[in-house]
């Protein structure tokens, strides 16, 4: 793939991302557009479509980003249940083609936390929660 992605764009700073933690091979973000509160996103830096044009170095560690974000949003949000899914191509929904897993922490419907502003009929995304949901888990 010769043009860098959205996601590495993100990656190298160039478009600005609430930061939720960092690996020498991987970065994890705050979805811009989450389906449920701390939806996080967990992208290799190595730029690639599919899981299977990614290096094993990348791919093994990607696992181990997940699982970082994951202790991450279990201490926030007090749950050791997650949604975690990727889209391996655009017939699979992918729409930035750029290796990504969504982790989604799963709490009991209905207990949502306070802070939660955001709602899917939001036409904008709340930057101001996302950038202060990501302070928090990037200190945990
Ligand atoms: P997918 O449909 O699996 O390719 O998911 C792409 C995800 O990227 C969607 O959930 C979008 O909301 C998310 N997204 C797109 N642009 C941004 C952005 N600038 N920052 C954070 N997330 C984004």
């Amino acid at each position: 793939m010769d043009e860098s992605t959205l996601f590495t764009k993100i990656i190298r700073g160039e478009i600005p991302s609430s930061k939720v933690a960092e690996g020498s091979d991987w970065y994890a973000f705050l979805d811009i557009n989450p389906h449920r509160p701390g939806h996080t996103l967990v992208v290799p830096k190595e730029q690639a479509q599919r899981i299977s044009e990614l290096s094993v170095e990348s791919r093994r560690s990607l696992l181990d980003g997940v699982v970082e974000v994951q202790r991450r949003l279990s201490i926030e949000f007090g749950t050791t249940d997650f949604s975690v899914n990727l889209n391996d191509g655009p017939l699979a929904g992918q729409e930035v083609p750029h290796v990504h897993f969504h982790i989604i922490p799963r709490i009991p419907e209905g207990t949502s936390r306070p802070i939660w502003t955001q709602t899917k009929e939001s036409s904008e995304p709340d930057f101001a929660m996302l950038a202060d949901l990501a302070e928090r888990l990037q200190a945990h």
